[in-house]
């Protein structure tokens, strides 16, 4: 699985503590950085291919990514 693409990432240029919002906390700055970042597709499908489960990913936070990733999960399983 290909990381070339964080070389791009506009989360580098930012506090990395934005991308892992303590319980309760915003992850509304982050989703907007990520809102501007030329890798978003790529960073969204690592997230998902690599289960990641924490922080925020491609702009969705955890509720939202773990929801993808159960979605791919079940169409995998069912294909
Ligand atoms: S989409 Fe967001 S988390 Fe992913 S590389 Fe870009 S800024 Fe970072």
């Amino acid at each position: 699985m290909s990381t070339d693409w964080h070389e791009e990432a506009l989360c580098r240029q930012v506090d990395p503590e934005l991308f892992m919002p303590e319980v309760g906390g915003s992850a509304k700055d982050a989703k907007a950085t990520c809102m501007s970042c030329e890798v978003r597709p790529q960073c969204l499908n690592y997230a998902v291919d690599a289960g990641e489960r924490w922080g925020v990913w491609g702009g969705l936070g955890q509720k939202d990514l773990r929801r993808l990733i159960r979605a791919r999960r079940a169409e995998q399983e069912a294909a």
